[in-house]
């Protein structure tokens, strides 16, 4: 067990992180140059030598994480085997087993016009990366695209969130041991420290967090025509409609809603449910809350909920809650705060409406407005009304309807009687959809968001370019005008 021990209260404070001063910054950039030029023709064995050190170094270390994790949040062993090492373990797997096919260069078929040529499509490293992290998750979403950017063979700098200081302090004497800085730099710090880095005319970005940093981020990386993968957050909503099973229903939404204490990016937000099923649901989520926390007035204290980052943030959720009762919101269940422990009760709320805050704003916290509806229409046009979410989920025994919604409305990703669960299939690609993010990543959509898929065309005997040479005669006209003619042909 290393040095850091369990503070109880050192978690309470707002951190004001220590900011990595510019020049360091440019001058650790700077030294990543020659090497990203040598990574470009790395082997998959070398990139995979280095996850599998990453790996061995990430686990030897696993106890140190617990305490770490209690430190910054209260994070439950339990949560962090199963959010933090499992998701970074698989994807570490996933690289590894299948980094040499996703590197092999892809032969497409001839076209028309390229009859004759060899055509393929090679996955080149980016260049030098940086890679932006939130504080929610803070090993899986630092370390989750990290091992994506060295299966693509890039430098990388890691910047990790400012607000959980001992996991991140953690996460860099492990970077220190397993990479030479000119292939991946660790810096700590905040805003200043953020701001700095995207002044650096990076190849590539990850960054994940909030949309309104990401248009930040999005600005920044235009300056030097910076390519970006934004993976954000929003609104992500949820429909239980009158056939759903409800008790399959509320056990598998309130899991999803208060793990992490509700600090998921793709957490059901809220919930719209039919009015035939409501009271059933209603009643099916309180006992999904005492099966897994215990009586209402027990679960302050429950060891299993993961406490709030950080004061400044339990009061926005207490603000929220303020605002929604002040506006007609009724607590169901919950509704307790403790700002001083950073602790906020899973609470369903009840009676919301379109005017309050927590309807306008990314929750990001262990509170559940519940919506009724009769008119799945009118859901579906309120969802499009909005910015479009991260996720959505449906939970319905009417396959066509499920169908139906999915393909009426937009989100980055979306789960049928389930909820989150297609974050941790990695073959899919994993990201929002304009508000909510661009790009994806997980699995080989990660390591082709770290890749530049080049074109190459090679010439053969055949040189249909010849053709189209002048000087344009009559004949030469003609000959054009009966090639370009055999593009009505229906394709191969
Ligand atoms: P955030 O946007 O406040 O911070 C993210 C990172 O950006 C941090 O490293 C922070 O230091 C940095 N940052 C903050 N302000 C900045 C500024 N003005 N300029 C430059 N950099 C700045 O987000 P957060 O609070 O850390 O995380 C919560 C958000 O992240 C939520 O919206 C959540 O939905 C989203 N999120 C998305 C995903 C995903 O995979 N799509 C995963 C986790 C979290």
């Amino acid at each position: 067990m290393s040095a850091l021990k369990k503070s109880p209260r050192s978690h309470l404070q707002i951190v004001t992180a220590t900011e990595t001063p510019a020049p360091v910054m440019r001058l650790a950039f700077e030294a990543q140059a020659p090497q990203a030029l040598r990574l470009r023709e790395s082997t998959a064995a070398e990139r995979i030598a280095l996850i599998k050190k990453l790996r061995t170094a990430m686990l030897a270390r696993r106890e140190e994480f617990y305490v770490a994790f209690a430190q910054d949040m209260r994070k439950s062993k339990a949560e962090v085997e199963g959010a933090e090492f499992m998701p970074v373990l698989d994807e570490m797997r996933h690289a590894i087993g299948s980094l040499k096919r996703w590197m092999k260069p892809q032969s497409v078929t001839p076209v028309i016009t390229s009859v004759g040529s060899k055509a393929q499509i090679q996955m080149q490293p980016r260049g030098r990366v940086l890679i932006i992290a939130p504080w929610n998750y803070p090993l899986n979403q630092c370390f989750c695209p990290l091992i994506s950017a060295i299966a693509a063979g890039n430098t990388v700098i890691l910047k990790p969130s400012e607000m959980t200081p001992t996991v991140s302090k953690l996460m860099g004497v492990i970077i220190a041991e397993v990479f030479d800085a000119t292939q991946v730099a660790y810096f700590e710090g905040g805003q200043a420290t953020s701001t700095a880095l995207l002044a650096l005319p990076f190849d590539h970005i990850f960054f994940t967090g909030s949309p309104a940093v990401g248009k930040l981020v999005m600005a920044a990386a235009a300056k030097h025509l910076t390519s970006i993968t934004l993976e954000l957050g929003g609104k992500s909503p949820t429909i239980v409609d009158e056939t759903a099973d409800t008790k399959l229903a509320a056990e598998n939404l309130i899991w999803g809603k208060f793990i992490n204490s509700g600090q998921t990016c793709i957490a059901p937000d809220h919930i719209y449910v039919h009015a035939k099923v409501k009271a059933k649901f209603i009643k099916a989520c309180q006992a999904a809350l005492t099966k897994y926390y215990g009586a209402p007035a027990k679960r302050m204290s429950n060891a299993d909920l993961t406490h709030i980052v950080n004061t400044r943030h339990t009061q926005r959720l207490s603000d929220l809650l303020s605002d929604a009762q002040k506006r007609g919101a009724r607590i169901i269940v919950g509704g307790q705060v403790d700002i001083a422990e950073c602790m906020v009760a899973p609470t369903l709320l009840d009676g919301v409406n379109a005017d309050m805050r927590i309807m306008q704003e990314e929750i990001f916290g262990p509170v559940l407005p519940i919506v009724e509806f009769s008119d799945i229409n009118k859901v579906i046009a309120q969802i499009n009304a909005n910015p479009k979410p991260l996720a959505l989920y449906v939970y319905s025994s009417n396959e066509a309807r499920a169908a139906q919604i999915i393909a009426q409305t937009s989100s980055g990703g979306a789960c049928v009687n389930q909820c989150m669960m297609h974050n941790v299939q990695g073959n899919l690609p994993f990201g929002g959809v304009n508000n909510s993010g661009i790009g994806s990543t997980h699995g080989y959509h990660g390591f082709k968001a770290f890749s530049h898929e080049r074109s190459v065309l090679t010439a053969g005997r055949l040189r249909l370019e010849k053709l189209f040479a002048p000087p344009y005669t009559a004949m030469r006209f003609k000959l054009i005008k009966q090639i370009v003619d055999t593009m009505r042909l229906p394709a191969l």
